[in-house]
């Protein structure tokens, strides 16, 4: 038999932890996959080691001060080299049969719109792309018929679960969370805690935001806001279950009483080569669940008392309009602030909370273009940066 060609792929953000463990499942299955293109943001050497690493032929960087590090690493190597944020969105539009979308932030929307108005397959990270911009995100891929297959384990564990039920036999579509760091941490001890506490994740090796929105829990608001728009269930219908061994990443209960769930160990790989391989399965090295050897596996119900940014993520959901754009916004300035040492870890919450009240009115439509949604982005970033300011704190 004919082998079959190889499936081509773009990885945007493949210096990045999603982007890396992508290269590592693709560099398992040898044969299976080629790589028509990297994309970055500022690592110049990264970006030309996943290059080399991958046999890409284009690598783009979105910083263009880094374009004449990342052509010298390339010299004489035969990879394309572009610099400058219209690079990646060219590499997100190089012929593909599928772009993991694995930028971090709101600077993977462009990107991953273009790529989904261009009809490509997406396998999405980037949640940061629904919560913003989520809308128009999903209109372009509905008119270009571009399928969208979830890479966030919670999304994947439930579009696995989902089948083809229709969305009015879901009674509840549930995300786990881990609870983070500090799940057994007073609201005190919260407040004081440092940088390095907020990164140690306990069961998720990840990027240093995602890492950070996972301790203040904004990381489950954020999943929830992802589920609404990918899954199209209303705000009332989605929750967060806390589940701290992190073996049960997603669940659907439907209309006539089952509950089906998605299991695993917390690895990216499997929701990764899940996407990757879509509709097949292929092998990877994960750790097998040994449910007798766990013995047990406990829920709580989320605090949002002590994880007041939850709190404020599910508001906005609910708010809807312009609210999670706000809230994406100004999360993603406050977490930059706390991790160059400029607030506290209270202060991330506090600080989001304040814009989005300051910004509950004008303009409280929903965005419905991509630019309409990058502009309400702009003015929360502003607006967060003025009360950073205003504090007496830097940005
Ligand atoms: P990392 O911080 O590890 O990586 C981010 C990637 O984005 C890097 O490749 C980085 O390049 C690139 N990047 C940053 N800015 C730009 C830019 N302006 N243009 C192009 N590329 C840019 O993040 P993660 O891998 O942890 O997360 C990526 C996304 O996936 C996030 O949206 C996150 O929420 C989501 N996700 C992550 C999970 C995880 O396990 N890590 C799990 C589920 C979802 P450079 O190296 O040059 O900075
Ligand atoms: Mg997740």
């Amino acid at each position: 038999m004919e082998a079959a060609a190889p499936r081509s792929l773009v990885i945007l953000g493949a210096t990045g932890s999603v982007g890396r463990s992508t290269l590592d499942v693709v560099a398992a299955q040898r044969g299976r996959f080629s790589v028509a293109a990297v994309a970055g943001g500022s690592d110049a050497v990264a970006l030309a080691k996943a290059a080399l690493a991958s046999g890409a032929r284009l690598a783009a960087i979105a910083d263009p001060g880094a374009y004449a590090a990342l052509k010298d690493a390339l010299a004489g190597r035969g990879i394309e080299v572009a610099a400058g944020p219209d690079a990646v969105i060219e590499a997100a539009l190089r012929p593909a049969d599928m772009v993991v979308a694995a930028i971090v932030g709101t600077a993977g929307v462009a990107p991953t719109y273009a790529a989904l108005a261009a009809g490509r397959t997406v396998a999405l990270a980037n949640k940061e792309s629904l919560v913003c911009a989520g809308g128009p995100v999903m209109r372009a891929a509905a008119a270009a018929g571009a399928r969208i297959l979830p890479m966030d384990s919670e999304h994947n564990a439930i579009y696995q679960a989902l089948g083809d039920a229709p969305v009015e036999r879901i009674e509840k579509m549930i995300v786990t969370a881990s609870g983070g760091p500090f799940r057994t941490w007073s609201a005190e001890a919260i407040a004081a805690a440092t940088r390095e506490q907020a990164l140690a994740h306990p069961n998720w090796a990840m990027g240093p935001k995602i890492s950070i929105d996972s301790a203040t829990m904004m990381n489950k608001g954020l999943e929830l806001i992802e589920a609404h728009h990918l899954f199209g269930v209303p705000a009332e219908r989605l929750d967060v279950l806390v589940h701290p061994q992190s073996i049960v990443h997603g669940l659907v209960s439907f209309a006539d009483g089952m509950v089906v769930a998605g299991l695993a160990h917390p690895d990216m790989r499997v929701p990764i080569a899940h996407c990757l391989g879509w509709p097949e399965r292929l092998t990877t090295p994960a750790r097998r669940l040994d449910l007798a050897a766990l013995g047990g596996l406990s829920f709580e119900a989320p605090d949002l008392v002590r994880f007041p940014a939850l709190r404020i993520a599910i508001s906005a959901m609910r708010a809807g309009g312009a609210a999670p754009t706000v809230l994406n916004a100004a999360n993603e300035v406050a977490v930059a602030a706390f991790l160059a040492g400029g607030i506290g870890f209270s202060a991330i919450a506090e600080l989001v909370e304040r814009v989005c009240e300051a910004m509950a009115g004008a303009p409280s439509a929903e965005p419905g273009t991509v630019a309409e949604a990058l502009a309400i982005n702009d003015a929360a970033r502003q607006k967060a940066g003025e009360m950073l300011g205003r504090l007496g704190l830097t940005s």
